[in-house]
C-alpha cells in the first residue's frame, strides 16, 4: 500500500469514507513515522499511541456500518498542542510546574474534534506556557525543524508545526497569542490559521494572555485548514469572550480567480533588516496573486513599530496574573516546605518555572504595579487601540493585507536563546494582528537559499476567515509550495547523523 502519510487530511478522509484503507492502517502509518522520527524531531511531549490504535479499531467498526450520519472525521488521527486540556491525558504546557497535571476536563475545541471523530495521537511540544518563538523554552527540550534539524521549528506551537511538516500527523491544533500558529507555519512550510479573537473557544486552553489567546489549526494546505477550522469555530457559553457571531460554511473556490480583490501591501512590513529572500518570496507571491486578477495596493499601518513594545507589556501583564495560580498548593508539585507560606510559594515557583516565564512574570508584575500601571499598562492599551485603528482604516481601502509572517526563515538553535530582545523581534510582523484581534492565515510561498520555507500571512477584518481561506486556496490552486515537504532522506540522514550531537 502506498504511504498513507502522504495524503492530505481531505484525501485521508475521502479514502477512509470510501473504504480504500482502514483507520487502523492510517493510524498505524502515522505511528510508524512517529516511531522513526520522534527521537530526532521531538515534536511531542506526551504520546498516546496505544490508545490511538484502539480508537482506530473502534472507528473502523463505525466506518464499516456505512451509516450516512457518521461524524465527519471518524477515524482521523490528529495531534494537540500541550496547552489544550484533554481529559485524562497530562497537560504540561511545556512546564515542570505542570509536569504531572492530568486535567479532569477537555477543552471545547478539542471536545468538538473528538465529537467529530478524531483520534488524538498525543500532545505536542511548546515553549513553556506558550511563551516563546522557537520551542527552546520548553522544559522538555526543544523540537527540531524537519527541514534542517539544526534549526528551530518556530514557536510556540513548534511541536505541532514540525509534526505536520514531518508527516507525523495529518494536522494539529495550535494556539496563537502573538504569532504562535503563524510563525511555526512559516518556519516549517505548513499552513495555519490564527482566528479572529473570540472565534474559537478558550475554555480548556491554559491561559497565557487572555485578551489575545486564540486556538487555531496547523495543516498541509488551506483546504485542510478550512475543513478542520469549521469544526472548532463557534460560540461557547463556557468562554465569556467567545463571539456570538454564527459560523458560515467555509466553501472554497474551484478555480484560482482573484478578480477584483484588493490586496494591501503595508510598507511597514518590508523594512530594513528583513531577510532579502523573505521579502522576495512574499513579493513574488503577491505578483502571482495579481496574475490571478487581484490588485496590489500600497498601504500604511503607521503604528506597526509600536506593536512589539505594547505586546510585550500587555501579554506579560496578563500572564503574570494568569500564572499566579501555580503556587504549589493547587496544581503540580511543591518544592520545600519553607518557614512561611510565602517562602513555599517562592521556592516552588522559583524552581519549577523556567527563565523566560519568570522574566515575563516580573515584567508583567512591574507593569501592573501601583505607580507604574498608567505609564506602562495603560499606555500599552492606548497603543493597542491605535494599532486596531490602523487596520480599520486600511480595510476601508483594501479587502485584505499581505505580508511576511516573520522577518527571517528558521534560525539555528541558540541563535537568539540568550538575547530575549532578539527573540521578541521575531514576532514583529505577527503581533499587530494579535493586538487588533483580527485573523491571519499563514502558508508557504517559497524557499530561501538553504531550502528553508518562507511563509506569507494574509490578514483580514474581524471574522473574515472565509475570505482568507478563499484567497489562500486560490493561490494554492495555482502554486505548489504547499506540496513541498522535507525529503525523508533529508530528515533521516541529517537527523540520525546529528542525533548524538544535538540531544
Ligand atoms: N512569541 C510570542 C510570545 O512569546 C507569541 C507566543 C504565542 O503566540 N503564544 O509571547
Amino acid at each position: 500500500m502506498a504511504d498513507l502519510t502522504q495524503l492530505s487530511l481531505t484525501e485521508a478522509l475521502q479514502g477512509l469514507q470510501r473504504g480504500d484503507f482502514s483507520s487502523r492502517e492510517l493510524t498505524q502509518a502515522y505511528i510508524s513515522r512517529i516511531q522513526t522520527l520522534e527521537p530526532v524531531i521531538h515534536a511531542f511531549i506526551t504520546l498516546d499511541l496505544e490508545a490511538a490504535l484502539s480508537k482506530a479499531v473502534l472507528a473502523d467498526r463505525l466506518l464499516s456500518t456505512n451509516e450516512e450520519n457518521l461524524p465527519p472525521f471518524t477515524g482521523l488521527p490528529l495531534a494537540i498542542k500541550d496547552v489544550l486540556c484533554l481529559e485524562g491525558v497530562r497537560c504540561t504546557c511545556g512546564s515542570m510546574i505542570l509536569e504531572n497535571f492530568v486535567p479532569p476536563y477537555t477543552a471545547t475545541t478539542v471536545q468538538r474534534l473528538l465529537d467529530a471523530g478524531v483520534i488524538p495521537l498525543g500532545k505536542t511540544n511548546t515553549d513553556e506556557f506558550a511563551m516563546g518563538s522557537s520551542t527552546e523554552n520548553s522544559a522538555f527540550g526543544p523540537t527540531h525543524n524537519p527541514w534542517d534539524v539544526d534549526r528551530v521549528p518556530g514557536g510556540s506551537s513548534g511541536g505541532s508545526a514540525a509534526a505536520v511538516a514531518a508527516r507525523m500527523t495529518p494536522a494539529a491544533l495550535g494556539t496563537d497569542t502573538g504569532g504562535s500558529v503563524r510563525q511555526p507555519c512559516s518556519f516549517c512550510g505548513t499552513t495555519g490559521i490564527k482566528p479572529t479573537y473570540g472565534r474559537t473557544s478558550r475554555y480548556g486552553l491554559v491561559a497565557y494572555g487572555s485578551s489575545l489567546d486564540t486556538v487555531g489549526v496547523i495543516t498541509r494546505n488551506v483546504a485542510d485548514t478550512a475543513l478542520l477550522f469549521q469544526h472548532i469555530a463557534g460560540f461557547d457559553p463556557l468562554d465569556a469572550t467567545s463571539a456570538q457571531e454564527p459560523v458560515p460554511t467555509y466553501t472554497l473556490p474551484d478555480s484560482p480567480d482573484l478578480k477584483g480583490l484588493r490586496i494591501g501591501v503595508p510598507e511597514e512590513y518590508f523594512i530594513e533588516g528583513i531577510q532579502p529572500e523573505v521579502e522576495q518570496a512574499v513579493k513574488k507571491a503577491i505578483q502571482h496573486m495579481e496574475g490571478l486578477g487581484a490588485r496590489a495596493v500600497p498601504i500604511h499601518l503607521p503604528h506597526t513599530e509600536y506593536a512589539l513594545p505594547a505586546y510585550y507589556i500587555i501579554a506579560p501583564a496578563e500572564a503574570s496574573a494568569n500564572l499566579a495560580r501555580y503556587d504549589g498548593v493547587r496544581f503540580g508539585p511543591r518544592i520545600g516546605e519553607g518557614e512561611t507560606l510565602w517562602e513555599m510559594f517562592s521556592e516552588t515557583r522559583g524552581v519549577l518555572f523556567g527563565a523566560e516565564v519568570k522574566r515575563r512574570i516580573m515584567l508583567g508584575t512591574y507593569a501592573l504595579s501601583a505607580g507604574y500601571y498608567e505609564a506602562y499598562y495603560g499606555k500599552a492599551q492606548k497603543v493597542r487601540a491605535l494599532i486596531k485603528e490602523d487596520f480599520i482604516e486600511a480595510f476601508k481601502q483594501v479587502d485584505l493585507i499581505a505580508a511576511p509572517v516573520a522577518p527571517s526563515t528558521a534560525f539555528k538553535f541558540g541563535e537568539h536563546a540568550n538575547d530575549p530582545l532578539a527573540m521578541y523581534l521575531e514576532d514583529v510582523f505577527t503581533l499587530p494582528a494579535s493586538l487588533a484581534g483580527i485573523p491571519g492565515l499563514a502558508f508557504p510561498v517559497g524557499y530561501d537559499k538553504n531550502k528553508l520555507p518562507v511563509g506569507m500571512q494574509l490578514m483580514g477584518p474581524h471574522f473574515s476567515e472565509p475570505l482568507l481561506f478563499n484567497v489562500g486556496h486560490a493561490y494554492q490552486l495555482a502554486s505548489n509550495w504547499h506540496k513541498c515537504w522535507p525529503e525523508d532522506e533529508l530528515i533521516k540522514n541529517t537527523a540520525f547523523e546529528k542525533k548524538e550531537e544535538i540531544r
